[in-house]
């Protein structure tokens, strides 16, 4: 039952009770006289009143012992620890023995004598107050925090707590204190105050002092020979009104970390005189210290011999000795960064131009002496202190620190231009290099060395455009090309994601005595971008460079053999069809299946295919390209060189290849009729066509006048706006040039 419902239930018995007790007041009102009878100590008669209302007054005094014991009752069920149950038990037992009491002399005294009642009432009295009493005492004993208590738990703890007056004379000391000051009782009496002053405050077993400073304490045994040390607070016990009564001291024994701190220190010195005196050792003992020095010095000189080879197989060009990329772009990040805006710096890129012939003709050593010959110049000319790379194959920069002037530059690549084209004996060939230079600026053109180099190679590839021994200085034209070209690239990607190529076809064809044949197709590609259809000029030479090319390939591979399979099929042809192929698809290790699986799928024989390749191509790739090539001829595929006699003057490779046709450069064609020196060069190729039983094939015949010259000459493959430009597939019947008409045409 809870708290709350107790208290109702008590209340309403009291209620109760109180109810009776007026209503038994106000039904039988006592009078005055009556009262007065009753002092006067002589019951004669019982007033009518008082007799009924003493009738009734159980009914008031039922509820109310009720109230009271259920209310007793409550309380002491709610005291949880029994043992505390006491003192109210006495308390309770007190109250009912006075009640017994107080209605004993109400009911007896007015039958018996009245004279007992003076003997009960004290006795009442009495045993109310001795079990109050013993109440009290009973609680003070069952206090948490009685002086006992405290006392007892104050003994119990270790450290030592003692207790004085305000004039320090010692109240109480624990266990603890009793044992570290050798109290006896009569000691305790002591003044606290006079125990730290004595220096020597002994007992017979040990001595203490005490610093009182510090509040530390020393407690030296004689018989064991050790030492405790204390520390010691002290705290003024003031009263409610600020007074001092006393002084509360609280010792504590703090020898472990006395001892602990002492070990530390100690350890330290043996530290520092362990090195004292190993240093002694090194320094007076010289002999050691010389094979130390000298084993050390060794190492050192092996290390640094082996840093050495490191340093220069990475950031040393193994060939010239000169300074690699890397080391070279370091270092100019290095001097940048410590630039000052004042400061000017220029980057001369320099190239050899047509090395990669040089190198493919006349073989790696030639070249490699080449390189070599190009390092020794620049070194003699510059001096050591210059800046000098080899950046990559045929590539080298000189960088000018703080070069003053343009004309300074100009005036130092000139000179340096003059040094390199002596001629140079190589085994038996005496030989002339020309080299092209671009110049890029910093902090003009860039701040960063890597970006640096790339535009004096974009200002070095203009200087190659003007030919030998050419330099330029980067100009932002240069560069608008090259962002085009970026631009170009991803343009690309995307046409190659979307199929945005076309082939268009020319057709290549034979004189014959009434006119001509169409005997082949030229497969020319062309980019339908939107709406404007883009011709190879403007991209081939960027997918070529971002090897894009390749994919594109494919895509013309596939198409061109499957449009001529279907040609030739439908109308009953026998067409070939040429297809071009640049240096970097050769250098795809799939092109040949690539065209082998086109030509199965298709079921094409690949009698009538025909590659065409550049010059280039067939010199500078002679031995990666020869075994390709040679698979390809192997199936059946025919070979030509494409803009025959305008790039190189070697004709070895006509040779060593198996070459099926050469096709004459548009650029001869153009001089029939106007230059006589490329008319002799058409009549010595045609003349070499002969005698090496090569097929020779005219191309860019725009002018009678043309045809008339190479056919007059034996030339009677064709190709050429005057006969067909290139056009799509579905253009090739429709305007009649190939299909169930034939392939004969009259002039
Ligand atoms: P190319 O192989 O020398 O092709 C001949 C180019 O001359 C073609 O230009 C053709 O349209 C053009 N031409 C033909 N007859 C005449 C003529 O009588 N007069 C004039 N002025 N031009 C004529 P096109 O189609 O613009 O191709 C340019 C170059 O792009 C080609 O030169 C070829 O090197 C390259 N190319 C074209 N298609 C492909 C391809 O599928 N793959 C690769 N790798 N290169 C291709
Ligand atoms: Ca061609
Ligand atoms: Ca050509």
């Amino acid at each position: 039952m809870s708290k709350h419902n107790e208290k109702l239930i008590a209340a309403v018995l009291y209620s109760i009770a109180v109810v009776y007790l007026i209503a038994i007041y106000t039904l039988f009102p006592i009078n005055v006289d009556d009262v007065t009878f009753l002092k006067s100590n002589k019951l004669l008669s019982i007033n009518a009143n008082i007799a009924m209302a003493e009738k009734y007054y159980f009914f008031f005094i039922a509820p109310y012992t009720a109230a009271l014991l259920y209310n007793t009752y409550a309380t002491l069920s709610h005291i949880a620890n029994k043992r505390n149950l006491l003192p109210y038990i006495v308390v309770f037992v007190g109250i009912i023995l006075s009640g017994v009491n107080t209605s004993f002399v109400e009911f007896m005294t007015p039958a018996n004598s009245l004279h007992v009642a003076p003997y009960v009432n004290p006795l009442a009295a009495t045993s109310i107050i001795l079990s109050l009493s013993y109440a009290i005492y009973r609680f003070e004993h069952y206090r948490i925090d009685s002086p006992k208590v405290v006392h007892c738990i104050l003994n119990t703890i270790e450290t030592a707590i003692i207790l004085t007056d305000q004039f320090k004379s010692i109240v109480f000391a624990n266990d603890s204190a009793k044992q570290l000051f050798d109290f006896h009782d009569d000691r305790e009496r002591h003044n606290f105050e006079d125990i730290l002053n004595d220096s020597n405050y002994s007992t017979d077993q040990y001595v203490i002092t005490a610093d009182k400073k510090s509040h530390r304490l020393k407690v030296s045994y004689i018989v064991e020979d050790s030492v405790k040390y204390y520390r010691y607070n002290e705290s003024r016990l003031n009263d409610n009104n600020g007074q001092l009564y006393g002084y509360f001291y609280a010792i504590i024994d703090n020898t472990e970390m006395v001892e602990s701190k002492n070990k530390l220190k100690r350890s330290y010195e043996n530290l520092e005189n362990e090195i004292k005196l190993r240093t002694y050792d090194l320094i007076h003992k010289s002999d050691i210290l010389n094979t130390y020095n000298n084993q050390l010095r060794k190492e050192l000189g092996r290390r640094m011999d082996m840093e050495n080879k490191i340093k220069e197989l990475a950031f040393k060009d193994s060939l010239t000795g000169l300074d690699n990329r890397r080391q070279f772009i370091s270092t100019l990040e290095d001097i940048f960064l410590k630039t000052n805006l004042a400061q000017a710096h220029a980057l001369v890129f320099l190239d050899i131009n047509d090395f990669k012939t040089l190198n493919d003709n006349l073989g790696r050593n030639f070249g490699d002496e080449i390189l070599m010959h190009t390092a020794d110049v620049l070194r003699n000319y510059f001096g050591e202190e210059m800046l000098l790379s080899r950046l990559g194959s045929d590539e080298f920069a000189i960088f000018f620190k703080d070069y003053g002037s343009l004309q300074n530059i100009s005036n130092k690549l000139t000179s340096l231009f003059n040094a390199l084209s002596i001629p140079q004996l190589y085994d038996n060939l005496t030989l002339t290099t020309s080299y092209s230079a671009g110049i890029a600026l910093f902090p003009m053109h860039s701040d960063s060395a890597e970006r640096l180099i790339n535009l004096a190679e974009i200002a070095c590839r203009e200087a190659k455009k003007m030919g030998e021994n050419k330099f330029m200085c980067f100009k932002n034209e240069f560069q608008i090309e090259l962002e085009q070209r970026f631009k170009t690239i991803n343009k690309l990607k995307q046409a190659i994601a979307k199929d945005e190529f076309v082939l268009h076809y020319q057709p290549q064809v034979t004189m014959t005595e009434q006119g001509y044949r169409v005997t082949g197709l030229e497969a020319l590609i062309r980019w339908q971008d939107g709406d404007t259809l883009v011709y190879p000029s403007s991209f081939i030479s960027v997918a070529e460079q971002s090897k894009q090319i390749i994919e594109i390939g494919r895509f013309v591979i596939n198409q061109a053999i499957k449009d001529i399979s279907r040609l030739n099929k439908t109308y009953n042809l026998s067409l070939s069809m040429a297809i071009n192929i640049s240096a970097i698809q050769l250098a795809d290790e799939f092109l040949y299946k690539t065209l082998s699986d086109a030509l199965i799928e298709n079921d094409f024989d690949p009698k009538l295919i025909e590659l065409e390749l550049t010059e280039t191509v067939l010199v500078s790739q002679a031995t990666a390209a020869t075994s390709l090539i040679n698979r390809f001829v192997n199936l059946g595929v025919k070979i030509s060189v494409d803009d025959f006699g305008i790039e190189y003057s070697s004709l070895n490779y006509l040779k060593t290849l198996p070459i099926n046709r050469i096709k004459l450069d548009m650029a001869f064609i153009r001089g029939i009729g106007k230059s006589e020196r490329d008319e002799t060069i058409l009549e010595i190729i045609l003349q070499l066509g002969k005698r090496l039983n090569l097929n020779v094939l005219a191309e860019g015949i725009e002018t009678p006048e043309q045809l008339h010259f190479l056919t007059s000459r034996d030339c009677l493959n064709l190709q050429g706006y005057y006969f067909h430009k290139p056009m799509p597939y579905d253009s090739l019947i429709e305007n009649s040039i190939v299909g169930p008409y034939g392939v004969e045409h009259k002039l």
